[in-house]
């Protein structure tokens, strides 16, 4: 048994020298690289090497350390297909303490990192750019308490959103927060991100509902920021600065969350209406009229429709129209919700708000529902380059980008098209062309990005910076902030090795 240990460890030896060679050779000779319309330099780093390979083999064993080339696709490739990093080791640590010696060491060896959850990143944050080292905390992954009581939940960052869904279920409690990649995202990567989704609307972002977090800082030193507690006025906020930074700062190891309960009365309504003034007037409406039990509302434009029935086949249960809202209800008391949205929709029919619409209230026909707003990102994958941007808009002018790219770019693009999370403002807006061109790209973005900052709104309303839109956030910040942030990240990371060519990227 010793013995096939060991030749199995020297045939591991072997590949992973041979395979450093590779790299090595690769990174010495291209110091610059274009990464769709990136120009990226390596960084001042150190590469992999067969010395460092075995420390890491000494952390988290040999089966947690990925270096095969094709077990590393699923890592070096992003959720959309766009974007492949070149790394050449992925580590699978169990505990915050494996964390911890890998960031240790790395820190000090000056190796890149990239730290990976459940990779459904729509910005190219969760892939190497070039060849970091890559930290999966797939297999952080304990629940480690449910409090019926508080509804607070603590529990390792690489928790899958879903299984935490269904476990608090059984505690009749709910996750505050749900997206279309609930079966693969971590809590990690969604803490990370901010992550938004269907119940922002509701239950606010994560920095209303995250109480307390334990980050491991880039020198491997761990931050206990686990609060259970709902007040906690004593100092600064440390944890709120991890919120939303996107592994740039830290990785963040556990999670204490606070949960609502689970509702017991949920409806769903699919509206069709004649145009964008109707949707305002009838979002507006559904806030007064349903307004404590009002959970989701959610909108989508005829071009989204007709693009998700060519590549999905997809269909509106109510035929066709120029917008659609989905507006849903959360609540303790069916027959109250029930009639409240029996009430409001007649009202919208008679009123002419709305031209047609249907009522869900059984949970199949509900969750056949919003499987037509939620399938949406899987129709990118089909046989177009879709780019796909999120931005928040303010509501009176939601859709003016949509129509202005419809026209600005004619038969240059196949589709554009929008949908979003209307009660947030925050509107998905998609182009997508026949093939991908660095002079298309670079012809769209730039004016896109300067025309949302020139409208008031926000170039990323949850999917985050990450590596597709790091070149546009000086652009967006004044100069003071964007340095404050350069500074905070100089603090917490001295020698940039955690996610580098991402969100606020320094060379060093
Ligand atoms: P990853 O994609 O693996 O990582 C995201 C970023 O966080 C990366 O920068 C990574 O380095 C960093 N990171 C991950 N884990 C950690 C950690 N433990 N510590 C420090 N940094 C870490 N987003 C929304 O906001 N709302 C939506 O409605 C929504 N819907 C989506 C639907 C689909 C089908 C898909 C594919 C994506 C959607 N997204 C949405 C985007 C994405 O799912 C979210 O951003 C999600 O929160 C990312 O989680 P993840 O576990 O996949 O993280």
């Amino acid at each position: 048994m010793q013995q096939i240990l060991q030749r199995a460890s020297s045939t591991a030896r072997t590949s992973r020298t041979l395979i450093i060679q590779q790299v090595q050779r690769l990174l010495s000779t291209q110091l610059e690289f274009t990464k769709n319309n990136f120009k990226v330099t390596r960084g001042n780093f150190h590469s992999l090497d067969e010395h460092h390979v075995e420390h890491f083999a000494g952390i988290v064993g040999e089966t947690n350390l990925i270096m095969d080339l094709s077990d590393l696709e699923q890592y070096n490739v992003d959720w959309m297909k766009h974007l492949r990093g070149n790394s050449k080791l992925a580590l699978r640590p169990k505990t915050t303490e494996d964390i911890s010696k890998i960031l240790a060491y790395c820190n000090h060896h000056k190796l890149p990192v990239c730290t990976q959850a459940g990779n459904t990143s729509l910005v190219g944050g969760a892939v190497p750019v070039l060849d970091e080292i890559i930290i999966s905390t797939s297999r952080l992954n304990r629940i480690i308490s449910i409090d019926e009581t508080s509804g607070v939940l603590v529990c390792d960052a690489g928790c899958i959103l879903e299984t935490l869904d269904d476990e608090l279920h059984k505690h009749g409690l709910m996750m505050p927060l749900d997206l279309g990649a609930r079966g693969s995202c971590q809590i990690g990567g969604n803490v990370a991100t901010n992550a938004g989704g269907l119940r922002l609307f509701r239950y606010g972002n994560l920095h209303s509902n995250i109480l307390g977090l334990e980050v491991v800082k880039a020198d491997g030193e761990v931050l206990d920021l686990m609060s259970s507690l709902k007040k906690d006025n004593t100092g600064y906020h440390l944890k709120n600065m991890f919120i939303g930074s996107e592994g740039t700062l830290g990785v963040i190891t556990k999670v204490a969350i606070q949960c609502p309960p689970k509702p017991s009365s949920v409806n769903l309504m699919f509206l069709g209406l004649q145009s964008f003034e109707k949707v305002l007037q009838t979002y507006k409406r559904a806030k007064t009229d349903l307004g404590e039990v009002l959970s989701s509302v959610e909108v989508m434009d005829a071009a989204t429709m007709q693009f998700i029935g060519d590549k999905l086949g997809s269909k509106s249960p109510i035929g066709e129209y120029p917008f659609y809202l989905m507006i849903e209800t959360s609540g303790s008391n069916q027959g109250h919700d029930e009639e409240k949205m029996t009430n409001f929709l007649e009202y919208s029919l008679e009123k002419h708000l709305t031209l047609n619409g249907t009522l869900a209230t059984e949970p199949s026909k509900i969750k056949e529902l919003w499987k037509i707003r939620e399938t949406i990102p899987e129709s990118f994958h089909k046989d177009l380059y879709v780019f796909i941007y999120d931005f928040t808009m303010p509501h009176q002018i939601f859709f003016t980008l949509v129509d202005e790219f419809r026209e600005f770019l004619g038969d240059k693009a196949r589709s554009v098209f929008g949908f979003g999370h209307m009660g947030d403002g925050n509107l998905h807006l998609q182009i997508a062309i026949d093939e991908y061109s660095v002079q298309l790209h670079e012809y769209i973005e730039e004016r896109l990005m300067k025309r949302v900052h020139e409208l008031n709104g926000s170039i990323s309303a949850e999917h985050g910076i990450g590596f597709l839109k790091s070149k546009y956030l000086p652009n967006v910040k004044s100069a003071n902030t964007f340095k404050q942030m350069q500074e905070l990240k100089s603090l917490l990371d001295p020698n940039g090795i955690l996610n580098p060519y991402k969100t606020v990227y320094m060379q060093k």
